[in-house]
């Protein structure tokens, strides 16, 4: 199978944008944005990281001499170098990879190779830094193009956090009720900057992944009367549904709206806050396309992310996290067809590691995550040389105030059981 870069390079009208098959170099130094393929609806808040220029020599390099002069650097570096990529990561990047997999499982990754001396995350600005809050003292987290955020984490900004929180405090107190359950926990899904994982750390709440986010809500309501849950409203509503909790009582905080687009009775009676932001990736798959799968492939099972919005999830036959997903079909003993809603380049990973299955992506049009898609193998092969140079570029860290609290609310979420 053919991998997404060689089908944008050679295809690009099969592509959600014949843009992509540019080099991210040609967009890095214009405007601020995610980039070809993000949604028009995606706008970048201003102080997000730039890019600065890609030296020529890379640019113009071709793909064999990248991947020749990236296993090179690897090679002089050995174990003081560890290389992760993400699930969504593009094939010419993750061939490169020491592990692959979704963002909380890298950081841990990370972990196990304490004696490295340089993490070069391939993946986007929020997962390289909680990488940075969970390595080692004196370890350089990098990633290799600034430039690559993800247009979910920044729809909920810290002060936007912070304004709604005065609002809502205003309202709910601060008193416990008689079982000792404070009015309101924040909860943040992983897909956020370090800045509002510390604002759950220093609220009494907590982080969650998309595999946990039904415990970590378990864990919230015990301790708390109701959850703000950012930044996707998507996993926080389908989660929360399927907890048993009505949709009536879960407003949408729209963060540029007083109280957020609601009244006063209508926070009152919440029980889950949901904030305004959604991955544009997964907000692309929809009900007709589950309708046409089934139609052509009578038998077809369906796995969508939790990411994708409630109609999609309700209509399709499971949803569940990227890791779920590739444990699905992995553990399908007769051949099954499977329709899958997640990012195209997991899917038609799985597609070619798992032959005995028919595999496709829901959406036909073949779009990646356009942020991620900013690490071309010519960022990667020039942070190796420089690391080999003995110079650390594009170091991402987290600064000591917001790291403490950040691993405080993810150390409550690895010690919340089902
Ligand atoms: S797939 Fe969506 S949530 Fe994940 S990094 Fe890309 S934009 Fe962000």
């Amino acid at each position: 199978m053919s991998s997404v870069d060689t089908i944008i390079r050679s295809a690009p009208g099969e592509s959600c944008t014949p843009e992509l098959a540019q080099g991210p170099w040609t967009f890095d130094l214009g405007t601020p944005g995610y980039g070809p393929g993000a949604s028009m609806g995606d706008v970048i808040p201003t102080g997000s990281p730039r890019q600065g220029q890609l030296p020529t020599e890379y640019q113009q390099a071709s793909n064999d001499e990248l991947h020749a002069r990236i296993r090179a650097a690897k090679a002089t570096l050995g174990d003081r170098v560890v290389v992760l990529g993400h699930f969504y990561q593009r094939d010419e990047v993750v061939q490169h990879a020491d592990f692959l997999g979704d963002s909380f499982q890298l950081a841990n990754a990370a972990q196990t190779v304490p004696n490295a001396e340089a993490i070069v995350f391939c993946g986007v600005h929020f997962m390289a830094e909680t990488a940075d809050i969970l390595a080692q003292p004196g370890q350089s987290v990098i990633l290799p193009n600034l430039a690559a955020g993800c247009s979910m984490a920044d729809m909920a900004d810290i002060d936007s956090v912070e304004e709604a929180w005065e609002q809502l405090t205003e309202i709910y107190g601060t008193e416990p009720d008689a079982d000792g359950r404070v009015p309101i926990i924040p909860v943040t899904y992983m897909n956020s900057s370090a800045a509002l994982k510390g604002f759950c750390g220093r609220h009494g709440g907590i982080v969650c992944t998309s595999s946990n986010a039904a415990t970590v809500l378990e864990w919230a309501f015990e301790r708390g009367q109701r959850v703000l849950f950012f930044p996707d409203q998507h996993l926080g509503r389908n989660t929360a549904k399927a907890m048993g909790v009505p949709l009536e009582r879960m407003p949408m905080w729209n963060p540029r709206k007083p109280l957020g687009g609601n009244d006063v009775a209508g926070i009152e009676d919440a029980r889950v806050i949901l904030w305004h932001g959604f991955c544009s990736v997964h907000k692309r798959f929809n009900v007709a396309q589950i309708e046409k799968a089934r139609a052509e492939h009578p038998g077809v099972r369906v796995i969508v992310h939790p990411e994708c919005p409630m109609e999609v999830v309700d209509a399709a036959d499971e949803a569940g996290s990227t890791d779920y997903i590739r444990k699905a079909v992995a553990a399908a003993a007769e051949p099954t067809t499977f329709a899958i809603g997640t990012e195209v380049n997991m899917v038609n990973r799985l597609a070619a590691e798992f032959p005995q299955h028919e595999i496709f992506c829901l959406d036909p049009v073949v779009c990646p995550c356009s942020t991620m898609y900013r690490i071309h193998p010519g960022y990667l092969a020039w942070v190796l040389e420089e690391l080999v140079a003995g110079r650390v570029i594009n170091q991402i860290t987290v600064a000591d105030d917001v790291a403490e609290p950040a691993r405080i609310a993810l150390e409550r979420m690895l010690a919340a059981k089902p």
